[in-house]
């Protein structure tokens, strides 16, 4: 047996409501893989901010520090939303990720089952399609340097800059490969080299890194024809790595051919201990009423077990179970015809059951 320490941050709204469904999760599979759980829970976002005043209390920090992985459920809602910014929930957050060192973000979009009727597009267009954006998280022109507005010739100018060295692009080049190599083998990196000269380097970089994986398939894409083919063909892609400001949309974009928020799990990794978190928000419009689809999160444990202590196999036995669920039984957001409504504790005890089966 190998001991894990977790930190979970429940935080605010459906934040708790879904965590207390993934730990049951956790604790369920992780004997089977031999893997003994310290888990130890505290606050973050509004939560802490009530109890201490501030987003992020110092306590926490530490205990993330000391843990080997971290799972979060979600922070923020109207409570908070007066309160200055460098208090507000969401600061906490961001704080947690850059301490940890976090700089490339996981977002896999992936039709589970029957689910591909909750899709927008076209059941034939999404059917079967499995996407990773490996996002980088902690650079390009979120982060860089000049930065704001001012007066120029009397009028105000805004700017930001976009700006990469070549270790951070090689660092999440490597994510977006060594990910490939645990799936199809294809990486498509997405700039837009044709008319900036940051992302020309970063085409550079990747290709080079791209000697030492000989079995991944490279592949470039500009960012707009990215943006159209996730809508036309989706299937067309493995694993795609990019900027932070590209990934932040395309990861949008790519999530949503699943249909629902309620699905969508991330990791952000990096550092030497990973942020595990549903990509939802608190959803102050159903926290409380045990509405909350706690799927999301469930397959958010699921990513831990494979990025931070390389259970891949625990990852699938968690979306066959989810899978499996689906078939039945359904939250609200991804309710259908045929299907039986049921809430987010029952979800969870469902999940539990379809476990027992694989
Ligand atoms: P949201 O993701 O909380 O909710 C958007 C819509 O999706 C709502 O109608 C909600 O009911 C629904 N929804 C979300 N997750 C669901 C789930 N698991 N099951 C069923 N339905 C679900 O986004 P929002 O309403 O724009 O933001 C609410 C608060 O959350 C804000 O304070 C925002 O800043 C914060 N937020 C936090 C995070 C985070 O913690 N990572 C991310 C996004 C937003």
């Amino acid at each position: 047996m190998s001991t894990k320490k977790i930190l979970v941050t429940p935080g605010d709204g459906i934040g708790p409501e879904v965590s207390e469904q993934a730990i049951q999760v956790l604790n369920t599979i992780a004997p089977r893989f031999g893997l003994q759980l310290e888990i130890t829970e505290k606050p973050v976002g509004g939560a802490a901010y009530d109890l201490t005043g501030t987003p992020i209390p110092d306590e926490t920090l530490q205990a993330a520090k000391n843990s080997d992985a971290v799972l979060l459920g979600a922070v923020g809602g109207p409570k908070w939303e007066a309160l200055d910014f460098s208090v507000r929930p969401e600061r906490g957050l961001l704080k947690l990720r850059s301490e940890l060192e976090l700089y490339a973000n996981l977002r896999p979009a992936v039709i589970y089952g029957d689910l591909v009727n909750a899709s927008t597009l076209k059941a034939e267009v999404v059917a079967g399609a499995d996407l990773m954006v490996v996002r980088e998280l902690t650079g390009g022109i979120y982060f860089g340097e000049p930065r704001g507005v001012e007066v120029r010739n009397g009028e105000r100018v805004g700017f930001n800059t976009l700006v990469y060295s070549e270790s951070e692009i090689r660092r999440i080049a490597k994510v977006g490969f060594e990910i490939a190599m645990k799936r199809a083998k294809k990486l498509t990196s997405v700039d837009k080299a044709n008319v900036l000269e940051s992302t020309e380097l970063w085409r550079e970089v990747v290709t080079e890194v791209g000697v030492d994986f000989p079995e991944v398939e490279l592949s470039h894409m500009y960012a707009d024809n990215a943006a159209m083919q996730i809508i036309r063909n989706p299937k067309q892609f493995d694993t795609m790595v990019t900027t932070n400001m590209f990934g932040d949309i395309l990861s949008d974009a790519a999530a949503m051919m699943t249909g629902s928020l309620g699905m969508l799990p991330s990791a952000s990794i990096g550092g030497n201990i990973g942020m595990y978190e549903p990509v939802h928000g608190s959803a102050p419009d159903i926290s409380g009423q045990d509405k909350a689809n706690p799927l999301a999160m469930i397959l958010s444990v699921g990513m831990m077990l494979r990025y931070s202590f390389d259970l891949g196999e625990a990852d699938e036995i968690i979306k066959q179970a989810v899978v499996k669920t689906l078939d039945t039984y359904r939250t609200g957001d991804v309710m259908a015809e045929g299907k039986t409504l049921i809430g987010c504790i029952e979800m969870g005890e469902k999940v539990l059951e379809a476990l027992e089966d694989f």
